[in-house]
């Protein structure tokens, strides 16, 4: 078969290290096309009033604009966004550089993407589908987990499902990995994004997707989690380590899939808007029968932390709302697939499903 083997793009520039924050200024110097096209810089409305605000290096009319992260990216979102700023400048900016976690971070790539591209963003759901280079952007996570600092998708919530932009396009240009960033996270939020990166790790190494690729990533990610979680390290170090796990967890999962957790925390998600970590560990604690050894881990961490994760989500649903859940996370073929294989139906039901989520 001609072209059977995907050519990815990978970020290609990256900076690491605690303080590295402060080369944002250098690092984007050479990238402004001139004084009227500014930088547009999304930042997680979490640092409104910080120091932190005031180290963005903004010059001539560089525009700040604050994002709530409680709620996932949806695509009406991205598209008002886009609307602003082409009303707001005469110039197409210099580029879009997204700070926070993964919502910013998706919501950023997404922007870049949709400033060079027609229509709606929803439109692009999907795979491949990007005809034109995005505008330049870069990534500045303030949380570790989600890998999507060097993915190539950007998840977004549309009208009818709950689906990345999936392209060559998506992948940010610069990616700064500062560390001390991620200072100021509550320890729910970190257990529970941090809980995202290991769950990328044992779906892709138990997958049926698996390569050396990707297990040379997911393997290295899996063991920085467990040295994360499970041993006792000074903070800055275990700041450090998590977050070149969710580089290694997101690079395991660019060469293969995730799986069952991820197939029905969509669910989830695009029903009753349960967020992304939590809505992966919610899942991912019942599938005892999929990842045995990956369960028994979790529950370890999760003690070991003092993680109570809540109950009864999915006391109050109708059948029709199970439905909807059900086909959403059925819907997600190359992850069933990943997980168990082509013939994953004979295994899956729409039976199993609702068990498995009437005791979450
Ligand atoms: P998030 O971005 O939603 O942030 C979680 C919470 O942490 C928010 O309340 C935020 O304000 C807060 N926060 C972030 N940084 C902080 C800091 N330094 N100090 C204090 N609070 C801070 O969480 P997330 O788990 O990083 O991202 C979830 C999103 O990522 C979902 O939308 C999911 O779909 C997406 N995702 C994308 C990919 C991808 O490859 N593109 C992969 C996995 C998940
Ligand atoms: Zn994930």
């Amino acid at each position: 078969v001609k072209n059977q083997f995907r050519n990815f793009p990978m970020v290609p520039r990256v900076v690491f290290g605690r303080g590295c924050f402060d080369q944002l200024g250098d690092i984007l110097i050479s990238r402004r096309q001139h004084s009227d096209a500014p930088f547009i810089f999304l930042v997680d409305d979490v640092f409104e009033g910080t120091e932190l605000v005031q180290r963005i290096p903004r010059i001539f009319n560089d525009q700040l604009i604050f994002i709530s992260a409680d709620r996932e990216p949806r695509t009406a979102q991205v598209d008002a966004l886009v609307k602003k700023i082409q009303n707001d400048f005469d110039d197409v900016p210099s580029g879009i550089v997204g700070i926070g976690g993964g919502t910013l971070l998706d919501l950023s790539k997404a922007v870049a993407i949709m400033l060079t591209n027609t229509g709606r963003a929803d439109e692009y759901q999907g795979w491949d589908l990007v005809n034109k280079p995005s505008l330049y952007h870069a990534g500045i996570p303030t949380i570790s987990g989600t890998g999507a600092e060097v993915s190539r998708t950007t998840v977004l919530l549309g009208p009818d499902k709950k689906l990345g932009i999936n392209s060559d396009y998506t992948t940010f240009d610069q990616v700064v990995l500062d560390p001390d960033l991620t200072q100021g996270v509550c320890k729910s939020q970190w257990f529970y994004t941090g809980m995202d990166c290991f769950i990328h790790c044992i779906e892709s190494l138990k997958g049926t997707y698996l390569n050396a690729f990707s297990q040379s990533y997911g393997e290295k990610a899996l063991e920085l989690c467990k040295e994360v979680f499970l041993e006792e390290l000074e903070p800055a170090e275990s700041r450090d380590k998590l977050m070149m796990a969710s580089w290694h967890g997101g690079m395991s999962i660019a060469y293969s899939q995730v799986g069952v957790a991820h197939a029905m925390s969509y669910g989830l998600g695009f029903l009753l808007g349960v967020r992304h970590g939590i809505g992966n560990c919610l899942v991912f604690q019942h599938l005892e029968e999929f990842y045995p050894e990956g369960v028994a881990l979790f529950d370890k961490m999760r003690q070991k932390h003092h993680i109570e994760l809540p109950t009864g989500i999915c006391a109050n649903l109708d059948d029709n709302e199970f439905d909807t859940m059900i086909s959403v996370a059925m819907g997600m073929v190359p992850l069933w697939e990943n997980a168990l294989g082509k013939d994953w139906r004979k295994v899956i039901t729409s039976e199993k499903l609702e068990a498995i989520y009437r005791k979450i």
